[in-house]
């Protein structure tokens, strides 16, 4: 029966650990913690392609801009070609008008010449320094005939001032360019090549469309890779190119002079391609695919390897959790691999054999603890795996512990297989066999079907079984493991706290202080002691800490009610006691004073002697009585009746007392120290009266018998925002800490016929008002005493504040 359920134990076991196994197998091959590694190669992929991008960036913008500056360099020097190679042939023409003159014949033959060889001249024409034209060839592709006839002021602005321009300087002019409405051949510039015939002046004109002029010097070889215009400051006049300022760097421009037009024209030169540098070479292509790859690659290794810890994690706590269930099991459990080492062990382990987990890990046959004639299992095992897979196999072991003592147990074995039924280790567990450790189990065995009983009864229940190697806790109740913990330690402590030994029957009861833990406990405790010489000590400890601090509380109240009841008694007994002697005391002083008379009267008698006893008895009588009506004041104290009074009253009374007290004390003078208004307070009258009556005699008589030189007594009276403290202070001899302590205890005196009743007194009727009668030193020697009365707040004080 006992082994079956150990059997399904070990099953759940194998699970357990298979899982555990096989998780933190399956997620090790990777190393953890190395994300920040990670993203630093990362950051450094990034920074090298970066920086590798720009270089090769900037080289190719070089590039680009040089060849666009040469080549826009190439345009403007074939037009300036192109305008001295029309400003040539206007030359000869002119030579051969000033050989034939000027007709329509060598105006058409050489003008056609002109346009054909220069498409982009328009039109030329002959002209006087007026500006009228006296011959024009057009350019047949326009098909226009209407130009031949021109008055200077139809010319615009632009070419009146080259014609001014060259007749004033005779030399070649170029105008800048205008526009003509409905013109194809708009913008145009004009060429005025000025000569002279005889005396008379004239000038050739030549017509030029820009744009032509521009299409016509561009290569075609540049066409594919740039385009050019003709600017006007930003303004594009003629030509393809789009203006883009060269501080843009997405389309590289340049900007030249286009001589020998005038300045206000200038050549532009554009790349055809947006960003052209921007991957411009394959290699950038190639190497932004390898980094993208790189750290997509990067990413996946990171995000895997932070799963796979996370993973790791999860297993260890699992497995910290399985050990601790492990660790609380009766069984030693050792765990080995395939090659019979050692990976794993229990904390019953060490409890049975002796040796720790450290001891026994990595460690491979013969065991340390393994008996010498058996042998390993797992070699028996072999010849028949699989069989019947989770079935252990069963036998007796003799465990060498580390204290060579031996032990017999119980060994359980089978092949450990994991999640995935793979064979990888060796499974022992290790029952401690001996005749203790199995009434240990019985017993433990006994009391955990009294578990849920225990559990209802407020007491720490507990069975501790002491063994050589240590002690170990056994069954215990919840109360148990929620005020002492989960160790022997708690229960171990309570023990340590007995002062009486166990009675013959193995018991002991009683209420125990313990020290370490701060509490008192109720406990009862049986000890068994167990065939091999262990004991395994069952205890219940219920926590009385409160009823002991209860108990406490009680016995100091009634020590303080017997005080008072003895005060009590006193009162009653000092009534009876007046009762009994006061008629006989009345009688003896009577009898002694006749007595005295007579004997004073005899002559025969020693008088003085006889005087002289008398008086002793009158005297003593006296004493008695005075004794006597102290005792009966204190007695026959009347219940405090608090009212609301006129502190001023108070005083007045007892000024006239305390002029009494001067005349019976020579010397002493009673000083008061009143403010200008003081206020109603909550008190007895006549009781503050006999306090105040009573600090100053005791003042009066500490002075005189101090013979103190400063013989004045203060009374005072200090207003505060709730109270009136009242003191009343003298120069005497002053008071001692120690004596202080007792002072206001009953019957405390120091004087030779005191009866310590007085600042007794003074107390109780203090505290009637809530108050406390208090003494401290008196500054420059002596004593204070002083208490506080509450002010009196009613209306009608209001109203008389305020009157
Ligand atoms: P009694 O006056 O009968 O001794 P009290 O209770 O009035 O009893 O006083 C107790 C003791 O306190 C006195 O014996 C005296 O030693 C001390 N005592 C009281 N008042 C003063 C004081 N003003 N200065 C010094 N000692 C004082």
């Amino acid at each position: 029966m006992t082994y079956k359920k150990h059997i399904s134990q070990s099953n759940d076991l194998l699970d357990r650990f298979s899982s555990a196994f096989a998780g933190i197998k399956s997620h090790s091959n990777l190393p953890s913690g190395t994300t920040p590694f990670i993203w630093a190669i990362a950051v450094l992929i990034v920074v090298i392609f970066s920086a590798f991008y720009f270089n090769v960036r900037a080289n190719n913008e070089t590039i680009l801009r040089t060849n666009l500056m040469k080549s826009t360099a190439k345009v403007a020097d074939n037009i300036e070609m192109r305008m001295r190679g029309i400003s040539a042939n206007m030359a000869r023409m002119i030579e051969k008008m000033e050989l034939d003159g000027i007709n329509s014949a060598v105006v058409n033959k050489y003008g056609r010449e002109i346009i054909s060889s220069s498409p982009e001249v328009i039109l030329l024409r002959v002209i006087e320094p007026s500006g009228k034209g006296l011959e024009s060839v057009v350019n047949p592709r326009l098909g226009r005939s209407d130009l031949r006839q021109y008055n200077y002021l139809d010319y615009p602005q632009v070419v009146r001032d080259a014609i001014g321009d060259a007749f004033l300087s005779n030399r070649v002019s170029y105008s800048s360019f205008w526009f003509t409405p409905g013109d194809i051949s708009s913008p145009s510039v004009v060429i005025i090549y000025p000569f002279a015939i005889g005396e008379k002046t004239y000038a050739l004109l030549a017509r030029l469309s820009l744009n032509k002029l521009l299409e016509v010097s561009t290569p075609q070889s540049l066409l594919s890779d740039y385009e050019f215009s003709f600017l006007h400051g930003t303004k594009e006049i003629a030509g393809r190119a789009a203006y883009n300022p060269p501080d843009d760097y997405t389309i590289p421009s340049y900007v030249r002079a286009a001589d020998p037009l005038p300045p206000s024209i200038q050549l532009y030169g554009c790349n055809v391609l947006e960003s052209p540098m921007i991957f411009a070479s394959p290699l950038i292509y190639w190497l932004g695919a390898l980094m993208l790859f790189l750290l997509l690659s990067l990413f996946f290794l990171n995000r895997e390897m932070r799963r796979n810890q996370s993973d790791l994690e999860r297993a260890l706590k699992e497995l910290e959790l399985r050990r601790s269930i492990e660790d609380s099991m009766n069984l030693a459990l050792v765990i080995t691999d395939l090659d019979n080492k050692i990976v794993y062990t229990n904390g019953q382990t060490e409890e049975i054999t002796g040796y720790s987990e450290e001891e026994l890990l990595g460690k491979t046959p013969p065991y340390p603890f393994w008996g010498d004639s058996s042998e390993l299992p797992s070699q028996l095992l072999k010849d028949r795996p699989h069989e019947e897979p989770g079935k252990p196999y069963r036998f007796d072991l003799t465990i060498r512990c580390r204290n060579d003592e031996t032990l017999e147990a119980l060994m359980l074995a089978m092949p450990f297989y994991s999640a995935y039924n793979e064979h990888i280790g060796w499974i022992y567990m290790i029952q401690d066999n001996t005749v203790e450790a199995q009434s240990m189990n019985l017993t433990n065995d006994s009391i955990a079907s009294y578990e849920r009983l225990l559990n209802s009864v407020l007491s720490c229940i507990s069975a501790v079984m002491q063994k050589p190697t240590g002690s170990m806790l056994g069954i215990h109740n919840n109360h148990y493991t929620e005020q002492l913990g989960n160790t022997a330690d708690g229960h171990l402590e309570i023990s340590k706290a007995f002062k009486e030994p166990f009675d013959p029957q193995g018991n002991r009861q009683g209420e125990v202080w313990v020290d370490s833990l701060g509490r008192w406990f109720s406990v009862a405790e049986a000890r068994v002691t167990l065939p091999g010489g262990s004991h395994v000590t069952l205890q219940s400890a219920l926590d009385i800490t409160k009823r002991k601090i209860n108990e406490q509380e009680f016995e100091e109240q009634t020590s303080k009610m017997e005080n008072s009841s003895r005060l009590i008694t006193l009162g009653e007994m000092a009534s009876t006691i007046t009762h009994e002697i006061n008629q006989p005391l009345t009688a003896i002083t009577a009898y002694a004073n006749t007595a005295l008379e007579v004997i004073d009267r005899a002559p025969e008698v020693n008088k003085t002697q006889v005087l002289e006893i008398y008086r002793k008895i009158a005297n003593q009588a006296a004493r008695i009585d005075k004794i006597i009506k102290n005792i009966r004041a204190f007695a026959k104290r009347r219940p405090t009746t608090l009212e609301c009074v006129s502190l001023n009253s108070v005083f007045s009374d007892t000024m006239e007392l305390g002029r009494l007290i001067e005349k019976k004390y020579a010397g002493v003078h009673v000083v008061y120290e009143l403010p200008a208004v003081v206020p109603d307070v909550i008190c007895d009258p006549v009781q503050i009266m006999q306090i105040l009556m009573n600090l100053i005699r005791n003042a009066a008589e500490a002075i005189l018998e101090h013979g103190s030189k400063d013989k004045t007594i203060t009374v005072s009276a200090k207003v505060g925002a709730k109270d009136v403290e009242l003191s009343v202070g003298d120069h005497g001899p002053g008071i001692s800490d120690t004596m202080k302590a007792s002072l206001f205890t009953p019957f405390f005196s120091t004087k030779k016929n005191g009866l310590g009743l007085g600042l007794s007194t003074c107390q109780t009727i203090a505290e009637s008002h809530n108050s406390r009668l208090r003494v401290r030193d008196n500054e420059g020697g002596g004593t204070v005493f002083f208490f506080d009365l509450k002010i009196c707040f009613t209306k009608d004080s209001e109203n008389k504040k305020q009157n």
